[in-house]
């Protein structure tokens, strides 16, 4: 098994290292062949219309979206969680192009500026052991949760964090900057084997 991460932009290389100390293999994504060795996708965090504009350039989007319709597991964390969702809401209501795989409808930057970054626990149905360190920075959160999709995290004032739709996950903050890798685990555990 082979879990790729696109490696265009954003912070991919921390999540190699998290895929790494659990011993799982890796492949960086820049071009659409790329996809053709790997059983898994993550789309990670940075800055999502610069993502959005380089998957075009290197033609990607339609690679990408012909990966998710095979049931390959797809992982979208933050920016990669704006990317994957079907709606997105600007602050300033400029309209933003996505891969549209997840029935879900985000809201960027949903923070106010004093809390743009923070860490604070988070209770996520399927894990077990305890708590799990959420650390956003200038997150998103998910709106609505359309049909099929399965709420995974809240934070206490109700926004979305988390989620589930069949082979796709999304998370509004950045697993991959912890030391915890039970996140990285079950993503893994998603791929058929
Ligand atoms: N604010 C970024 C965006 O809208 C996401 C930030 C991140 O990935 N840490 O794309």
């Amino acid at each position: 098994m082979i879990i790729g991460i696109l490696a265009l932009q954003g912070d991919f290389i921390e999540h190699i290292h998290m895929l790494e100390k659990l011993g799982v293999k890796t492949a960086e994504i820049r071009k659409p062949g790329e996809l053709d060795q790997v059983q898994g996708l993550i789309i990670p965090g940075g800055e999502s219309t610069t993502m959005m504009k380089l998957m075009h350039s290197f033609g990607l989007i339609d690679p990408i979206k012909q990966f998710a319709a095979g049931k390959l597991p797809v992982w979208g964390t933050c920016a990669g969680l704006i990317c994957i969702a079907s709606n997105v809401h600007n602050p300033d209501s400029t309209p933003m192009e996505t891969l549209g795989l997840m029935n879900i409808t985000v809201t960027r930057n949903a923070f106010g500026r004093q809390v743009d970054s923070f860490e604070t626990t988070l209770q996520i149905a399927e894990l077990q052991d305890g708590p799990f360190p959420g650390v956003f920075i200038r997150a998103p959160y998910i709106e609505k949760a359309g049909k099929g999709v399965e709420v995974l995290a809240a934070l206490p004032d109700g926004r979305i964090v988390a989620a589930r739709q069949g082979n796709l996950l999304a998370t509004s903050f950045h697993p991959e900057l912890t030391s915890d890798s039970r996140l990285h685990r079950y993503f893994s555990e998603l791929i058929p084997v």
